[in-house]
């Protein structure tokens, strides 16, 4: 029986990468593989049909709207051949009614869905939030804080200070991240009032 999976890490945890080997592993082994990522992630300026990882790999992907669904994009390209495995990257920027549909995928074929579990004001995504609860596989990959800790939260910084408030995703802003432990991103925040 496939499975919905749900493999999820802070920012700069090697999630696309993994996401993109998984990808290239079937695909040696002659399986077919639809790679999704939601159309929300602009972080490819004008190269939205792709998934890139910090690392280098890159591989072509479909992207959908949150108003598109998934079922509808499995049906498609499903009837060009047949899907073993979908693969979503930055999955937090699902919908829960599309988590809910790669629930139902997970009958046909297996599901395995990357993405942060918390924005940088360490709460869950929408999608990330529907994942846990309907996920039958949850993994961590982890990644380290400056202080050596494990890295949980995915600290926003606008003009250099951390901030924890704000629009969820922030579009052709100057921010930048980093992954630190609860406790370096209190101390970070705190720096600042
Ligand atoms: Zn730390």
């Amino acid at each position: 029986m496939p499975k919905l999976y749900f493999k999820y890490g802070t920012m700069a945890s090697s999630k696309s990468a993994q996401a993109l080997m998984c990808k290239f592993n079937y695909e040696q082994k002659g399986m077919k593989v639809l790679l999704v990522k939601p159309e929300v992630d602009n972080r490819d300026d004008g190269e939205e049909r792709m998934v890139r990882s910090r690392i280098g790999l890159t591989a072509k992907c479909y992207t959908i709207a949150p108003d598109q669904s998934f079922i509808e994009l499995f049906e498609k390209v499903n009837a060009e051949g047949e899907i073993d495995i979908v693969i979503v990257d930055e999955a937090q920027f699902c919908t829960a009614e599309q988590i809910d549909q790669l629930k139902q995928l997970s009958q046909r074929a297996s599901v395995l869905c990357y993405g942060l579990l918390l924005d940088f004001t360490c709460h869950l995504f929408e999608g990330s939030k529907r994942l846990v609860e309907l996920a039958d596989s949850l993994q961590e990959i982890k990644s380290v804080c400056r202080c050596g800790r494990k890295s949980s939260v995915n600290a926003r910084f606008v003009d250099g200070k951390c901030v924890d408030s704000g629009p969820t995703i922030m579009i052709g802003g100057d921010e930048s991240y980093e992954s630190m432990c609860y406790w370096c991103w209190q101390d970070a925040l705190h720096k600042n009032k």
